[in-house]
């Protein structure tokens, strides 16, 4: 229920003109909140999520998870500044933990292939 901004008569919610004193109601969009959660950037939201799963994701001792998910937020973090989308925060931090990680798994992958150590002791020494 809405009420008219002049006389303050009780309006219908889809009313655009006031029936007691004719006065134009204001007209507000009613999705408003679903819009602004459409504006985050997904590629920004996939490239955090990325990023965030080669933390703790076993597969990470390749750093391709962390890779895609830097990649991602990078194409992110771009298309937030040009199409003035909201997630930037999102695409920073999966900058931030996939160059962090990517890193991480690029040193453990070398460390396996030199080290000739298995994917089992590859795995312990990660979670240690
Ligand atoms: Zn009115």
């Amino acid at each position: 229920m809405k009420y008219c901004e002049k006389c303050g008569n009780e309006l219908l919610d889809e009313a655009v003109i006031c029936p007691k004193c004719g006065c134009a109601v204001r007209y507000e969009k009613p999705q408003r909140a679903g819009e602004s959660f459409a504006r985050i950037n997904v590629c920004a939201l996939v490239g955090f999520i990325l990023s965030l799963v080669s933390v703790i994701s076993v597969f990470n001792v390749l750093g391709f998870l962390a890779i895609a998910g830097f990649v991602n937020s990078v194409i992110g973090l771009v298309n937030c500044t040009k199409k003035k989308q909201r997630g930037k925060g999102f695409a920073i931090a999966g900058i931030v933990v996939g160059v962090i990680f990517g890193v991480i798994g690029f040193f453990a992958w070398i460390k396996f292939i030199s080290g000739g150590g298995t994917w089992l002791s590859l795995l312990i020494l990660w979670l240690v």
